[in-house]
């Protein structure tokens, strides 16, 4: 999929259409202080393992996107996922 690297679409906070930047998600390094990874190091320390059991099988070809659009004018962003993709890139502008 690609994407440009800015789109014009609507911002609920300006209740208009302006330009948005568009920026890709990633997945942050889990917080040892949120309570479902203090859960789970609670549950998985001593004896006992794994809570559940590891999932084994094929991984997916695609995987669904997370943008995040960021306003150019008021500096807002929101974050939504999109459609699947197998690969994602960001157009430069022209
Ligand atoms: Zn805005």
């Amino acid at each position: 999929m690609k994407m440009p690297k800015s789109i014009k679409m609507y911002c609920p906070y300006c209740k208009k259409h302006t330009m948005h930047e568009v920026e890709r998600v990633r997945k942050k390094k889990a917080s040892e202080f949120k309570a479902g990874q203090r859960r789970f190091r609670r549950v998985t320390s001593g004896y006992g393992g794994f809570p559940r059991p590891r999932f084994e099988g094929r991984e997916k070809p695609t995987k669904r996107l997370s943008l995040r659009f960021r306003c150019e004018e008021c500096g807002k962003a929101i974050t939504r996922p999109t459609q699947r993709a197998k690969k994602f890139e960001l157009l430069e502008a022209q």
